[in-house]
Parts: structure tokens; C-alpha cells; sequence
């Protein structure tokens, strides 16, 4: 296993960023439909049968052709307010949205590229019934740009705008589920160049990207509106794309991750040169071990066989132990082998000598296959249950990445895991095959516009955090959170009408308590500034309390389009005031008498933790405080 403290410049780490991000603008990209996701059941659905042409294939993966080939039903989901006959295909594209357009110019100039003369909107081919088009609409709109992370200079090498995809909602094999909602959202695609060289770095300027992103005030925000690609490789290594990031948190784990993992595989290359394995060993020869497992007590082979399913095998010379060695936390050559027996054989999963005798499988049927396919005991054998088709496939894409191992780091797609592990996705693709897009007009850009723009430029995010810190009196942590969160321009909009709650209460508000809100499971992205601008105000006018807004918020995220007076309502978070408050003082003077009779005024404290606790988000605490040092006063005085 690696050590921690890897010296990342001695192993010649390098890292690119490709950071998409969903815009916030009035329409989608290519119509007028509102860029918003709809939940519930949709209210219209329909099939397509996407069958690509082989002249198609440039860059599409054998095993997911094998399975479109077939015919793949898809069933698309969708309503009338976050969709239209543009998303259908039913309808040509509209011109290009100039909103998106002019984000993503001011995200170019903030980040000193050079624009296109002319945008033009080209096709990306994509299979998967993602698109109903079957491409995907993509047009760069700066290049070379650069910016500025902890002194040191990382090159942007393209700033382009993108439509989003649609997102799948279920179906595996033969009929798949997408929902159209989120296709045609506007994506901003900004890349760097492989320059960064640590883990950490890597999270700096991922950061960095997002906090020029979200200066601009027209991102979405929530889960799945920001999604980051990796390349990661190592000195010996091999170029790794890892797609889909989704927390920025997580990019140096993936990293430190893919660093550890490329480490690991060459030093299984290296043992395997060591124990003398020359590739020509490695050899497609499978037999059949079903009649050894006729009478196994392992539930899955023996499920498996009573199918008439086929038991294969494979002997994997000199990888004994190697299969189950742990290159990276969580990750293992064997783990490598079923993701890839999985993709080409459509099996399960698969079983290896490392890890047995378990399952129930027995030594002594370990034994059996040993001798069955001639393994010694510097060999592994793998074997797997499937269709003799199946198996076979499995079989191959195994010794595939045998072969592959005693080479070191095989090219691949990967995609990340929630714990910053990776998984096999897919081969890497050669480049994008791209054709244009004839139905939109290409778009100039003058020079004067850009002057115009390059004059209104947003407030850079350093700038934010030293203005936050004077203007509002907020510590450097607090502003250095707003500005990371989507909130700074809603934040100068609530304390601008906010009279009782202070800009430091704010601020808090939309990032720490939302950040709590968030780990427990509450889509805070959910609730509109429109509604959370409500909820202060209801505070303001003595609705509610400061103290009842994470409730309201919850409870707004999972109720759409509702308002704040109807959170509270609902809640039974009125403020309690006037002779209700009176009368509540005096039951709990009440309930307290022997207390009140032996401490006085000395029961002040108790008492009034004792209201706010039992009352907690429903009193004012300052009128509350007033009127029992009044009434405590009375009872002394009497
Ligand atoms: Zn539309």
C-alpha cells in the first residue's frame, strides 16, 4: 500500500480541470423555455428508438453500441413549463441565447481570453438517448485566457458554451428514462490547461473558477448545477479523464486517489516484471468449470448453474495476490478487472482465487479449478457464471486488463465515486467528432460590444471579500464563505430591507445554516431568492423569528412554489405576542412559583432559558426578556 505524503512533483502529477456550470438565465439556450427542473409525474412522455449509423461511431464505445444496435427504446419525460417542441427535436433550434452569450463573454474577459470573432454552434455526436437530437449543441466562445491562483499563472484553454443534457430518471438494458427538463439548460465550459501539479492546487483553482463563475450572479445553484472533469496522470502513468465531480470538496481526494492508484498499478507492473510474466503467457484459454461447481454451497453459482448458465474460467499467470492488493484506499486490480468484466461481458460480477475460499466456495473446489485450468501457486484464476456469450466476453476484457497491467496504466474514462473513489466507465474516446450545427446563424461579436462589457465588469471575488469585510463589518471566514456561496447578490438585497436581523445574521444564515441545512439532506437550491428575501422579511415584520428560519427554509425546499407566510402557517411559527405572551409569561410564572418564591429576580436566567427552549422559534427574545423582568420585578416587589 502507498504511503500517505506522496511527493507529487517526484512523480510528475499533472492536472486539468474541465468545470461545467448550469447558467441561471431567463430562457435555455436554444428557446424560451425556463432553465428549471420540474418534479412529480410528468405530464407528457414519448419513445424514440435510437439507432446510430456506423458512420456515427467516431468516438462512441463498442459496448455501448453492441447494446443500441439492438434497438434501445427510449422513453423521454417531460412538461409544458420547462420544455418545448425545441427539446422534442420536433421543432428547429432558436437562435443562440444572447443572455448566455453575454455571461459567458464576461466570464472570458474576467479571465483575460481572447474572443471569437464569430460563435459558431457545432454537433457533438452522442449515442446514449441523452440528446434527443442524438448531438450535442457546443460553441467556443473565448481562448487563452489565464488566471491568477496563489501566485501562480494557470492557463484557461477555452471558455464555450454548451446545452445540457437530459438527465436519466431509470431503465437499464432495453428501455431507458430521461427527462427533458434539464436539456438545453446553459452550461459554461471553462478548461484548463494540464498544468496543475497537487491535489490541493487542484481544489484552489477549481475554486477559483467557480468563485469568477459565480461573480457573474447568473449561475444555478444546487445539487448537479456544477460538474467538474479530471485529467490526472502521473510520470509512466497514463492520461486519466475522470467525469463528474459534483462537490469541490471532493477534487483533492480524487486526485490524491487517481495519483495513489496510477502509483500502485506500476508497481504491480514491476512485480509483475520481477516474478518474469512476459505478455505472451497471458493467454485466452478458458475453460469450463460448471460441472466442477454442480454441487457448490455458493447461493450465486449455484443460482447461476440451475439457469444453465456456463462456469468459465481463466488462469492469470503470476498475479497471485496481486488481484486483491489495495492500490488506492477502496481501490484493486480485481475491482479494475469486474468493472471491466461488467462493461464488455454484461455479467455481475466476477470471482478470483485472492479472494477465496468465501462466498461459499470452498478450498477444496478452489483446488479443483486450480488444477482444472493448471495454475501453480504463483497463478490467479478468475471465473464467472454467465451466457456462454456473457462469460466469454467477461473472460476476454479480463485478460485484456491482465495484459494491460504488465504495460502500467491503461487509458481510460473513469467516473467518480461520492467517496472520491473511481470506476471504469468506458475507454477513452478519440477527440470529439464535431459537424455544424446548420440550423443556428452563426453570431459576431463586435468590438464595441466588448468594450461595453469589458467597462461593466463584475466586482473580482477578492475585491468582494475586502468590501464585505468594511461595508458590513463581517469577518474575513464569513465574507470569504458568501462570496463562495451563490448568495453574495441576494445577501446585499436582504440587508438592504433587513432592519432586525443584522448583515453578520445574514450572512450566516445563507452559509453556515445553509451549509448545515444542506448535510442534512434539505435541496436548499430549491428555494428561490425571491422566497428566502420572504422569509427575512416576515422576520423583519415580526411574523416569525430569526430563530424559525432554517424550519421555514426545510420546509419551502420540499413545498414548490408556496410562500413564506404559508411555511409559517403551516409550521405553527406565528410569533407569539401581546396578551398570548402575557399569559404565557405568567403560566410559566406560575408553574415556577417555588422557584421564583426562593431566587427572585435571581430566577431571570432559568426561566427565561426554560420559555425560549420550550418555545423556541415562536417568541422574540428581546420582548420576551423585557416583559419577565417586569413581571419578576412585580412579584418581588409585592
Ligand atoms: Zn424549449
Amino acid at each position: 500500500m502507498m504511503s500517505e505524503g506522496v511527493d507529487y512533483s517526484k512523480i510528475g502529477l499533472l492536472v486539468g480541470l474541465e468545470c461545467h456550470q448550469q447558467l441561471a438565465t431567463r430562457t435555455k439556450l436554444f428557446c424560451s423555455c425556463k432553465p428549471s427542473l420540474f418534479k412529480g409525474e410528468p405530464k407528457i412522455t414519448f419513445v424514440r428508438r435510437l439507432r446510430p449509423t456506423q458512420s456515427e461511431l467516431g468516438q462512441v464505445d463498442p459496448a455501448a453500441y453492441f447494446e443500441f444496435k439492438k434497438g434501445v427504446r427510449i422513453l423521454y419525460e417531460a412538461d409544458n413549463e420547462t420544455s418545448c417542441l425545441v427539446e422534442m427535436d420536433e421543432e428547429p433550434p432558436h437562435p443562440l441565447n444572447p443572455e448566455a452569450i453575454e455571461v459567458a463573454l464576461t466570464v472570458a474577459l474576467m479571465m483575460n481570453a481572447k474572443p471569437v470573432d464569430e460563435i459558431h454552434v457545432m454537433r457533438k455526436t452522442v449515442i446514449d438517448g441523452s440528446n434527443t437530437t442524438g448531438f450535442q449543441r457546443t460553441c467556443v466562445v473565448a481562448l487563452n485566457g489565464s488566471i491568477e491562483v496563489e501566485g501562480r499563472t494557470v492557463p484557461i484553454e477555452h471558455i464555450s458554451l454548451e446545452e445540457d443534457a437530459a438527465r436519466k430518471t431509470g431503465g437499464e438494458g432495453f428501455e431507458i428514462r430521461y427527462r427533458i427538463d434539464r436539456l438545453g439548460i446553459p452550461l459554461i465550459e471553462v478548461t484548463t490547461g494540464p498544468v496543475i501539479r497537487s491535489p490541493r492546487e487542484a481544489q484552489r483553482v477549481a475554486l477559483a473558477i467557480g468563485r469568477i463563475l459565480r461573480a457573474t450572479k447568473k449561475v444555478r445553484r444546487g445539487i448537479g448545477t456544477i460538474r467538474q472533469d479530471l485529467n490526472v496522470s502521473i510520470r509512466d502513468g497514463a492520461l486519466i479523464e475522470i467525469k463528474g465531480v459534483q462537490e469541490l470538496e471532493l477534487i483533492s481526494k480524487v486526485v490524491e486517489y487517481e495519483a495513489k492508484r496510477q502509483l500502485g498499478l506500476l508497481e504491480i507492473r514491476d512485480e509483475l516484471k520481477k516474478r518474469g510474466l512476459v505478455e505472451e503467457e497471458i493467454r485466452e484459454e478458458f475453460h469450463d468449470a460448471t460441472e466442477l461447481f454442480k454441487e457448490t454451497g455458493c447461493r450465486v453459482l449455484k443460482r447461476a448453474i440451475n439457469q444453465g448458465k456456463k462456469v468459465l474460467a481463466v488462469k492469470l499467470p503470476k498475479f497471485s495476490g496481486l488481484l486483491s492488493r489495495e492500490i488506492a484506499p477502496g481501490m484493486r486490480l480485481g475491482r479494475e478487472m469486474a468493472d471491466r468484466a461488467r462493461f464488455w461481458g454484461r455479467v455481475g460480477g466476477i470471482f478470483h482465487t485472492d479472494e477465496l475460499p468465501a462466498y461459499g466456495v470452498t478450498e477444496d473446489e478452489v483446488d479443483r479449478l486450480k488444477r482444472l485450468v493448471g495454475a501453480g501457486p504463483e497463478d490467479a484464476v478468475v471465473f464467472v457464471a454467465d451466457s456462454l456469450e456473457n462469460a466469454t466476453d467477461a473472460l476476454r476484457a479480463v485478460v485484456e486488463r491482465a495484459k494491460e497491467a504488465l504495460r502500467g496504466v491503461p487509458e481510460e474514462t473513469r467516473a467518480a465515486n461520492p467517496d472520491g473513489t473511481t470506476r471504469y466507465m468506458r475507454p477513452r474516446p478519440g477527440a470529439a467528432r464535431m459537424y455544424p450545427e446548420t440550423d443556428i446563424p452563426p453570431i459576431r461579436i463586435d468590438e464595441e460590444y466588448l468594450q461595453e462589457l469589458a467597462s461593466k465588469l463584475p466586482e473580482l471575488p477578492e475585491e468582494a471579500v475586502k468590501r464585505l469585510m468594511k461595508e458590513y463589518n463581517l469577518n474575513e471566514k464569513l465574507a470569504n464563505q458568501l462570496v463562495d456561496s451563490e448568495y453574495l447578490g441576494l445577501f446585499e438585497e436582504i440587508v438592504r430591507v433587513s432592519r432586525r436581523v443584522s448583515p453578520r445574521a445574514v450572512a450566516a444564515t445563507l452559509t453556515e445554516t445553509f451549509k448545515a441545512l444542506r448535510r442534512d439532506g434539505v435541496d436548499v437550491g430549491e428555494v428561490s431568492d425571491e422566497q428566502i428575501l420572504e422569509v427575512f422579511r416576515l422576520v423583519d415584520s415580526g411574523r416569525t423569528t430569526k430563530e424559525a428560519i432554517p424550519e421555514i427554509i426545510t420546509w419551502l425546499s420540499k413545498h414548490r412554489g408556496r410562500s413564506g407566510e404559508e411555511a409559517v402557517e403551516a409550521l405553527g411559527l406565528t410569533v407569539i405576542s401581546g396578551d398570548d405572551l402575557r399569559a404565557l409569561v405568567d403560566r410559566v410564572l406560575q408553574e415556577n412559583a417555588e422557584v421564583v418564591r426562593e431566587r427572585g429576580e435571581g430566577a431571570f436566567g432559568f426561566l427565561m432559558g426554560y420559555i425560549m427552549k420550550r418555545f423556541r422559534g415562536r417568541l422574540d427574545a428581546k420582548v420576551v426578556s423585557e416583559l419577565l423582568r417586569e413581571r419578576l420585578k412585580n412579584i418581588h416587589g409585592e
